[in-house]
């Protein structure tokens, strides 16, 4: 890992030679304080004081609705292309990184799938360093820094961004313009500490997640799970915005002029009604309470006994989205109870 400053004002230079070079993706602000990642159009357009985009950067890899092959009268399989270019994001917080190193981890476990590293392999990411608002849950779940996934990551100082660069892919960006990158001075490492202690002390909301994985197990039959059940609109906004969120539905598209057949996948939601409705008409998980409680237990335990670690990233994003005000440090503060 190599460490240089950038001065902030020669961030526009830099980003135009890295979209010279690759396709370039940045948060751009879309409503009065919502934010979404747009291909990027200029500089004054890339948002860097935002904290979350809407719908979080695994759309990259694995979008929203997906054609996966056709198949043809004949019985002949097309898969379908994937063409798009070699993309850098930037902008990325510590939080969404951790959120695709989640990603990378469930879309390769019993195998690789092949749809989801087909556009994997065609990104890098150029991660931000970030201020935490009343949702950030990050420091609760030991997401606040990242030493993964990363190519580059801008640490936002006074005048200058400290940059971390990690991977051979980050070298090739700052030798777009080399000019650009200096060796830090001993007041620029003292002010990088001093701005990751200030950062540290402005968390205010924090989870206490020890033993957690036992206490849901322990709670699992709680009255709390229908309560909050009876609060939640089961409208699935809180899945749709997870940037660990993974479960996805298949289903055939066939159109029958042609006789042509298209196979598709899209983002499923554990909270839907028929996510666990099984042929012959059984449901796994047809009730509230256990839809409810379900994705509680997948979050904080399910991944964990596999890889072990929560699949939340204290992101903030279903907290802010949720129409009902159900908010995960509530809950699990009332299940601790
Ligand atoms: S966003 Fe809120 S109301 Fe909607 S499903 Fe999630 S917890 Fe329930
Ligand atoms: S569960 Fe909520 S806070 Fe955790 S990663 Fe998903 S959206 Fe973010």
């Amino acid at each position: 890992m190599l460490f240089f400053t950038l001065e902030k004002k020669r961030l526009n230079e830099f980003l135009n030679a890295v979209n010279r070079r690759y396709r370039l993706i940045t948060p751009e602000q879309k409503g009065s304080t919502t934010y979404t990642f747009r291909p990027y159009s200029e500089f004054s357009n890339v948002a860097l004081e935002f904290l979350r985009t809407i719908i979080p950067p695994r759309q990259f890899f694995f979008p929203p609705v997906e054609r996966l092959f056709s198949v043809d009268k004949e019985c002949r399989i097309t898969v379908s292309p994937e063409d798009e270019p070699f993309s850098i994001i930037f902008g990325l917080h510590p939080c969404d990184l951790h959120g695709i190193e989640i990603l990378d981890r469930a879309f390769s476990y019993g195998g690789r799938d092949s749809f989801y590293w087909r556009r994997r392999e065609k990104a890098g990411f150029i991660g931000l360093s970030c201020m935490p608002d009343k949702y950030c849950l990050c420091k609760s779940m030991h997401t606040d820094f990242i030493e993964s996934v990363y190519d580059i990551f801008l640490y936002t100082l006074d005048d200058v961004y400290m940059v971390s660069v990690r991977t051979a892919l980050g070298d090739d960006m700052v030798r777009l313009c080399p000019e650009l990158f200096k060796e830090p001075s001993k007041k620029e490492i003292l002010e990088y500490k001093e701005r990751i202690k200030i950062r540290d002390s402005m968390f205010t909301r924090i989870m206490d997640t020890t033993n957690l994985a036992d206490l849901l197990t322990l709670e699992y039959k709680n009255d709390l799970w229908e309560q909050y059940s009876k609060r939640c609109l089961f409208c699935g906004s809180c899945v749709m915005v997870c940037p660990t969120c993974q479960c996805f539905d298949i289903y055939d598209s066939p159109d029958l002029l042609t006789g042509t057949s298209i196979r598709l996948r899209r983002w499923d939601s554990c909270m839907r009604k028929d996510y666990a409705l099984v042929t012959g008409g059984h449901n796994f998980r047809g009730g509230r309470p256990e839809r409810f409680r379900f994705r509680y237990l997948h979050k904080e335990i399910g991944f964990a006994d596999m890889h072990g670690r929560a699949t939340c990233t204290g992101c903030g994003r279903c907290s802010e989205t949720c129409p009902a005000g159900i908010d995960m440090v509530e809950v699990v503060r009332s299940i601790r109870e």
